[in-house]
């Protein structure tokens, strides 16, 4: 069969959604108009974040988009497992990646973990796929495994930001030497930036040469409030 006409014809009773508003959209695309025009919209750059950036281990960060509204919508499905959003971000973020670092220089993709038992039970690091999406367009392979988290029963989320630096020492290496690599660090969301700032420590004690990081959104105002700045 035409794989086209298989597609259609697997479009009716199983129909493509938006992954930010849910909206039937077709086969062949990843969200539709509105969330894409609404995403630009939310775009933001990751000197936003970074006031400091002296302050950071890695050696060139990306950011795409503020977390609100439809990029919120985005993260939270692709929490879920749903792949469309974590496709095109990791396409768009492909192009601002390029413009901080040359992606032939790099070793290999990584991202950040989650615990084994969560991996288990729902099959896959809530960053991955976004990981996985952005490797592919910047043509660079991926490395899994090499970080990982100790399992515990605090969320990240229900920590205020002075906790958090506590909690990222959940986060453990367990590959071998990284003496020369060159890694681009993926997440889905940068709020303080402890949770990388610990995994980049780790890559770097492993002899990684450099970390990038790449993340779909950034928290600002949670940021410049756990910095101690006053915010608008
Ligand atoms: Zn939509």
């Amino acid at each position: 069969m035409n794989p086209l006409l298989k597609l259609r014809l697997l479009d009716l009773p199983y129909p493509n959604r938006c992954d930010c508003c849910y909206e039937r959209i077709p086969y062949d695309q990843l969200l539709c108009p509105a969330c894409m025009e609404a995403l630009e919209a939310e775009r933001i750059s990751y000197d936003d974040w970074a006031a400091d950036q002296s302050a950071q281990p890695w050696d060139s960060g990306a950011v795409l988009y503020s977390y609100r509204d439809t990029a919120r919508n985005g993260i939270l499905s692709m929490k879920e497992g749903d792949r469309g959003f974590a496709r095109y971000a990791g396409q768009k973020l492909a192009e601002t990646v390029r413009k901080v670092c040359d992606p032939e220089t790099l070793s290999f993709v990584t991202w950040v973990p989650v615990t084994r038992r969560r991996r288990l039970s729902q099959g896959y690091a809530h960053a991955e796929n976004l990981g996985k999406a952005l490797a592919k367009a910047l043509d660079v392979p991926t490395r899994r495994d090499l970080l990982t988290e100790r399992q515990g029963t605090l969320r990240q989320h229900d920590l205020p930001s002075d906790a958090r630096s506590l909690y990222a020492q959940r986060f453990q290496y367990s590959g071998g030497s990284l003496e020369g690599k060159r890694i681009l660090l993926v997440d889905d969301v940068l709020t303080t930036g402890s949770t990388l700032r610990r995994c980049t420590d780790l890559l770097l004690e492993a002899g990684a040469e450099s970390v990038s990081i790449a993340t779909a959104c950034a928290r600002v105002r949670e940021k410049a409030a756990a910095d101690g700045q006053s915010v608008p």
